[in-house]
């Protein structure tokens, strides 16, 4: 497999929608960025392919001609992200059915029938013409299928793939049924007919919830498979002519519908668009690099994001000064090998017009916009290879499964407030904010990799998991859980004989029952040491069987019992959070697993600054970002050295402005 020679730096490119005279002129703008990489032929199927048996490929013959002129790395995309009018109107079929049962005319984009044969023979057949055509193509890069795969369809076609898809996984309707737990509302399947898409014409209860959630947390399953395939078949088809090149396609960070995991096992290089709002924590930003870095335990490919302004938001402030920067240097320093922008020229009409670009609509190099990029354009150049392929270490994994995100959020009760993503980011929140370093893992990782396994709400605890965990324990892990854990198997079904289930032996608890909390109401966590904590959400009603309780609730008819327990296993500990800690009480409980599972900060100052660390070939590169909103003192471990981003040179306590980088090597 070919590798990158440099860090790409550019970005959705797409000339095709402008005048020829434009072209050179993007050029000579471009250059004065030390811009590298373009992304083309994004959405470009309705012009490449006019008609059903028509081809023309004159004008992305000069575009790729173009920027080999200007030595680019290019990332083909294979176009089929939107369908052309002329394969919706002649087959309507290829067109998606809704989660309220419409067919959809011709209209958007990611609209195509994964499961539809007529889109399937022509995204395979595109795939295999553009390989046929660039695939030796000296600056090709990387292949980028489709783009930014998602949503679902319920059409005919998909009914009947998904009962070939459960005949396939259960092989009979008995199995099914059990399954499924469909003798609940007498709901029992006779044959593999009676299977219908589970949507708002069947057991859907509104978009989020689901009367079986076995069905559809199967069908979610059966969504992410049928994109996959897709994808799968344009990849195999780009290797009929091309065996050289890497294939990946734009991941959207923690985006439900697809298992990205399962996903990133087909692609060759993770890469993915990140689009934070304007008050999205920088620890959920960090989180998202950690997750795609997680889905290959590889560095990735910044895909997308805006070097100024989005447009999809509610609020689409402007990067400040600096930011957009400060965020690519964070990007890198969480494991991104590119840093890539949506787009390069500012869309003329359409819903992107406001969506910021690298020229802007002012069609000049003369805009603070742009001025930023070339900055960083420059900083980037001067690196060359350097950074490529270093690694990230760290010795907390957290838990993060599809799945379980699936099944908890589909789950009616206890609380409507119960979201998957935040549960984890709080927890990823305090060893951010410490700068630890921290890995995204699957539940099938090497958990023997890591000091301490963090997994809150793990829900769904699927066959082998309670033994993978507690073999970890057993060789000194300390894993941390808690309330809505170990309560169904695969399927969704309970695991009898008292929570949290398969992992009760572990956790040495039985919660007995669960209280939810309204958003006005808390309950207060009484610690062993006289520190008082908040907490909220959910409350389980907790047991001991062998764990001692590290807090107690302070109210309400279940006060003085535990809220957060730590049980000795084997040569490990297990702590059990029963409640939704705030601040306080979390630090409490997650200091103390450092200090048991012996993690430590990567720097043994107290700091605000963000510190994050890359090796490669025995050196380590250090770096340091102020993403505060103030000025942060300079620690101590990097006094005096000399940044090679800019040839700063700070003494302790020297002021970082907000958005200030620094990147050391040593
Ligand atoms: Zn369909």
């Amino acid at each position: 497999m070919k590798d990158f020679k440099r860090m790409l730096y550019g970005g959705d490119y797409n000339p095709n929608q402008w005048p020829r005279e434009i072209w050179d002129e993007d050029m000579r703008i471009f250059r004065l960025a030390d811009i590298n990489s373009a992304t083309v032929n994004v959405f470009s199927w309705a012009k490449i392919q006019p008609g059903e048996d028509e081809y023309d490929f004159a004008e992305l013959d000069e575009i790729m001609e173009m920027l080999k002129k200007e030595n680019y790395d290019i990332v083909l995309a294979t176009s089929t992200a939107a369908l052309p009018a002329w394969m919706v109107r002649r087959y309507p079929e290829v067109a998606r059915v809704d989660y309220e049962g419409l067919r959809h005319k011709f209209g958007q984009r990611h609209n195509a029938c994964p499961n539809s044969p007529v889109f399937q023979k022509f995204s395979r057949r595109m795939a295999q013409k553009l390989a046929e055509r660039y695939g030796d193509h000296p600056n090709l890069a990387c292949w980028h299928i489709s783009n930014e795969y998602g949503g679902e369809c319920y059409c005919e076609n998909c009914e009947k793939a998904f009962r070939v898809w459960v005949k396939k996984k259960y092989g009979t309707i008995d199995a099914v049924n059990k399954a499924w737990n469909m003798h609940f509302w007498g709901h029992t399947l006779y044959d593999f007919d009676d299977i219908v898409a589970p949507n708002a014409l069947s057991d859907g209860i509104g978009y989020e919830k689901t009367a079986f959630a076995g069905i559809s947390i199967d069908y979610r399953r059966f969504m992410s498979d049928s994109m996959l395939e897709n994808f799968k078949a344009e990849r195999d088809a780009v290797r009929e002519f091309d065996k050289e090149t890497p294939v990946t396609t734009n991941l959207m960070g923690s985006y439900k519908g697809l298992d990205y995991f399962k996903w990133a096992k087909e692609m060759d290089i993770v890469s993915w668009d990140n689009y934070p709002a304007y008050d999205t924590p920088w620890s959920s930003t960090a989180m998202h690099h950690d997750l795609m870095r997680g889905l290959k335990d590889k560095p990735f490919m910044l895909m997308e994001q805006t070097p100024s302004q989005q447009n999809w938001q509610r609020y689409n402030s402007l990067k400040r000064p600096g930011q957009m920067r400060a965020q690519s240097w964070q990007t890198v320093a969480h494991g991104a090998d590119t840093i890539q922008f949506f787009q390069l020229r500012r869309s003329v009409g359409a819903c992107e017009k406001f969506h910021g670009a690298v020229i802007e609509h002012s069609g000049t190099e003369n805009t603070r916009v742009f001025r930023e990029v070339a900055e960083l354009g420059h900083e980037l150049k001067a690196l060359g290879d350097t950074l490529l392929g270093a690694k990230n270490s760290a010795k907390v994994g957290i838990i993060f499964d599809w799945d379980n995100y699936w099944g908890l959020e589909y789950a009616v009760g206890p609380s409507a407030d119960l979201k998957y993503v935040p549960q984890l980011q709080q927890y990823y929140a305090y060893f951010y904010e410490r700068n630890i370093p921290v890995d995204m893992i699957p539940v099938d990782a090497d958990f023997t990799k890591y000091s301490a396994v963090v997994a809150p709400v793990l829900y769904m605890v699927k066959d082998g998991m309670q033994e993978a965990l507690e073999n970890y324990v057993n060789q000194g892990g300390i894993l941390l859980t808690g309330f809505m854990s170990g309560l169904v198997d695969q399927s969704d079904n309970v695991h009898l004989g008292g929570y949290p289930g398969p992992l009760r032996k572990l956790c040495g608890i039985w919660a007995e029952e669960i209280d939810a909390l309204a958003p006005e109401q808390t309950n207060v966590l009484k610690f062993t040491d006289g520190t008082d904590a908040a907490c909220s959400l959910l409350c389980d009603i907790i047991h001991l069987e062998g764990a001692e309780s590290l807090a107690n609730y302070g109210s309400d008819f279940y006060k003085d019992t535990p809220a957060v327990t730590k049980n000795a296993f084997g040569t490990g500990k297990v702590y059990y959070v029963g409640t939704k800690p705030d601040a306080v009480g979390l630090r409490k409980i997650l200091d103390m697993l450092c200090a048991d599972a012996d993690i430590k900060p990567l720097v043994g100052e107290e700091t605000k600054l963000e510190i994050a660390c890359r090796e490669k070939d025995g050196k380590r590169y250090w770096f340091v970002l102020n993403l505060t909103g103030k000025p942060q003192p300079m620690i101590g471990a990097f006094a005096d050295k000399t940044d090679i981003l800019k040839g700063r040179t700070l003494k302790a306590g020297e002021m970082l402005e907000n958005w200030d980088t620094l990147l050391y090597v040593e």
